[in-house]
């Protein structure tokens, strides 16, 4: 028998635990056919819910049933991270509790693995039931990080994707503590086949994301995956040199043929004001990649777990 390990990570997720648990039993015949024992790992994110007592529920009929608590909420990405680690199966499957990731399509992402490939991937090809600036900027964001950073990074690719164990250790070898899935899956390599499907819209409950909290994701990804930013400035700055030489000359010549009265102040006033601007920017764009750095120099654990059963 091989064995299957889906990781499932739940934020206050209470009403989803359940229904979750029966979707995915619903391949029972299909984990049956193809000798597949499987265990599910819940990831409680730190839930202040009854997340953690659904899944205790859950565990008193099914010993396939895991649960591994965090002492707080610590984020997807290091659920993600936390399950790949419990993980033991021979090949390793993440999905979201809200069925987002429909538990449906695990025997075609399977049947693909049998072909061959290192991973099956799944990404939706369509955004409907989300608020179209949101489609607008992650579309920004995907063409962006895209343009700059070598490794490919689909648009609307999801997490929930099946792995071969030799993936998962791979994914596993890269311990960085600024985690942006969705590049490292692409930075590992391996062959990976893309399935699509089109957008389900959540169960029960909230999405955990509000645009803020999207935007500074994005921006993670973007600093953990291209340095462009700092090219970017440096060019800036040259430029700006550039500039500053040629109206040297301009103005010393100027003065030459047709002396120097005094005047200018406004323009002086915006010029100080631009240049000042561009500094702060490039100081910015520095400083993020500096507190990325000092984050990972710290070399904390990526999560605490408070409980494991
Ligand atoms: N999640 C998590 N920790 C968090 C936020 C979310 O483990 O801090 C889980 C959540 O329970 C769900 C999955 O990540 O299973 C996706 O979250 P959500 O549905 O809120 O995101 P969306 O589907 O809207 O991108
Ligand atoms: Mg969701």
């Amino acid at each position: 028998m091989k064995l299957l390990s889906v990781i499932v990570p739940c934020y206050n997720e209470e009403e989803n635990i359940a229904l979750f648990y029966e979707e995915l039993m619903k391949n029972s015949a299909f984990f049956a056919q193809k000798e597949l024992d499987c265990e599910i790992l819940y990831i409680d994110d730190g839930s202040r819910d009854g997340t953690a007592e659904e899944v205790r529920k859950l565990r008193k009929n099914d010993d396939r049933v895991h649960l591994i608590s965090f002492s707080r909420n610590f984020g997807k990405e290091a659920a993600i991270y936390a399950g790949l680690r419990y993980s033991r199966g021979d090949y390793v499957v993440m999905m979201d509790v809200d069925l987002q990731d429909p538990p449906s399509l695990l025997p075609t992402l399977f049947s693909h693995i049998e072909e061959g490939y290192d991973c099956a991937a799944t990404r939706r090809v369509t955004r409907k039931g989300e608020p179209p600036v949101r489609s607008f900027f992650a579309r920004c964001f995907y063409r962006l990080i895209n343009r700059f950073s070598k490794t490919e990074i689909v648009d609307g690719a999801r997490d929930y994707r099946l792995m071969t164990r030799q993936m998962v250790d791979a994914v596993l070898s890269v311990t960085e503590y600024n985690r942006f899935s969705k590049g490292i899956f692409g930075w590992v390599g391996f062959r990976t086949k893309w399935v699509e499907f089109e957008n389900v819209e959540r169960a029960r409950g909230e999405t955990k994301w509000s645009f803020w909290s999207l935007f500074v994701y994005a921006m993670d990804g973007l600093i953990a995956f291209t340095s462009a930013p700092l090219t970017f400035v440096s060019l800036l700055g040259g430029f700006f040199c550039v500039l500053a030489f040629v109206m040297i000359v301009f103005v010393v010549v100027r003065a030459l043929i047709f002396g120097d009265p005094t005047s200018g102040w406004p323009s002086m006033v915006c010029i100080i004001l631009l240049v000042s601007g561009v500094q702060m920017l490039c100081l910015g764009v520095l400083g993020q990649y500096l507190s990325k750095t000092y984050m990972e120099v710290k070399g904390r654990p990526i999560y605490i777990v408070k409980e494991e059963e």
